[in-house]
């Protein structure tokens, strides 16, 4: 049994984002709000009580603890303290695991950070998206550049020595010359992994309704591309490895939650709309934070879908997920794990990649080319 991943969900913002489609809601949003916390973390102590228990039943350990959101740091202090440390007591975790914590510039300041470096938090995820100003309020984020700078240095005063940062390209009215302002102000911090994401128009979103009504242009296909590949060469000219889609870090560094997902080993989820993956079965929670208070507190569980994987399911899966990251998948290890070779079981899926240039052999791994990469989508949906 390989180790296990955690994540803890934690969907409350200080603001919603425009462009924001993840389960995650305003504190404004509620009258109650401070009732509303407080029961959902007493929920979410529940179901880590009830979920340790099962993974102590499968003798695995926690190798990696993810608390995201939402923005886990809008949680006051004393909310942090006891829902990690409650965590850490109750679940089997690995003396060397990996414990990141999201969190939003405008949220964070020395006290809070130390606090989290001294409860056992080793990696901090700072959500800095833009450092144009102009950009961040047109995203309608609730903090500036400037804020992203400090929050930096504070987490390094505060002694974190692995921090990534989130950054986002292709928003409505970015030129290049701005996107690569963002990337050489990221690499003058020297984050130890910074994520790229290309900006998703979600619909129902206030920034797509602005985009839909023309009041902003969508960043050209084009463009965006090229964004892509700037980020890459610029990244890995300045020393980190490209080791996922959008995921870089310096040698080291790569983020191991992630790998737990991209490998498809188990991880629990717990928090309202969080899933797990134990005993080739997916589960999901309920994603009103609510809907899953109510139901941790009636019945101890807010799970609302399981799915039992197939042999085949579980195949496509780790192909689909596996070649996310850039060293794809190796032939070897998809034989042990399923006692069948990768060319057997996708032979005609493969063959079309390979004609198509998205996918390559780089000795008995398969991976996406440099032009798979940015066309993924298509390359993975063969594998279906
Ligand atoms: S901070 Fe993140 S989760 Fe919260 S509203 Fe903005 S994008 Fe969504």
């Amino acid at each position: 049994m390989p180790g296990l991943g955690l994540y803890v969900h934690i969907p409350f913002c200080t603001k919603k984002c425009d462009y924001c489609d993840f389960n995650s809601c305003s504190m404004d949003s509620f009258d109650d709000a401070r009732e509303i916390v407080d029961g959902y973390l007493e929920a979410l102590l529940r179901e880590a009580e009830i979920q340790s228990a099962a993974a102590r039943e499968l003798g695995a350990k926690v190798v990696t603890v993810y608390l995201g959101g939402g923005t886990p740091t809008c949680l006051s202090e004393e909310s942090l303290r006891l829902l990690v440390t409650a965590v850490l007591r109750v679940f089997p975790v690995a003396h060397n695991a990996e414990i990141t914590v999201e969190a939003n510039p405008g949220t964070v300041d020395s006290r809070k950070l130390g606090l989290l470096r001294d409860i056992g938090v080793t990696r901090l995820s700072i959500g800095i998206q833009s450092l144009d100003d102009s950009l961040l309020a047109r995203l309608g984020r609730a903090h500036s550049a400037s804020d992203s700078i400090r929050a930096f240095h504070v987490a390094r005063e505060a002694g974190f020595d692995n921090i990534s940062v989130d950054l986002i390209y292709a928003i409505p009215g970015q030129i290049m010359k701005d996107w690569k302002e963002t990337l050489d102000g990221a690499l003058e911090f020297r984050p130890e992994h910074i994520s790229t994401y290309g900006l998703m128009l979600e619909e129902g979103t206030p920034l797509w309704g602005d985009v839909k009504s023309g009041k902003q242009a969508p960043c050209d296909e084009d463009l965006e591309i090229d964004m892509y590949y700037l980020a890459k060469d610029k990244l890995e000219l300045a020393g980190y490895r490209h080791y996922e889609i959008s995921n870089f870090a310096l040698p080291g560094y790569e983020s191991r939650h992630n790998i737990v997902y991209w490998r498809l080993e188990p991880y629990i989820g717990l928090g309202a709309g969080a899933h797990s993956y134990v005993d080739g079965e997916r589960r999901s929670n309920l994603t009103d934070p609510t809907d899953y208070l109510r139901s941790i507190k009636s019945s101890g569980s807010a799970v609302c879908e399981s799915e039992a994987f197939s042999k085949a399911d579980e195949m496509s899966t780790v192909m689909i997920l596996g070649l996310r990251m850039v060293a794809g998948v190796s032939e070897e290890e998809f034989r042990l794990r399923f006692g069948v070779s990768m060319r057997d079981a996708f032979g005609t899926a493969i063959e079309k990649g390979l004609a198509l240039g998205l996918l390559e052999w780089d000795r008995e791994r398969l991976r996406l080319t440099r032009r798979g990469l940015m066309l993924s989508n298509e390359a993975m949906g063969e594998f279906l």
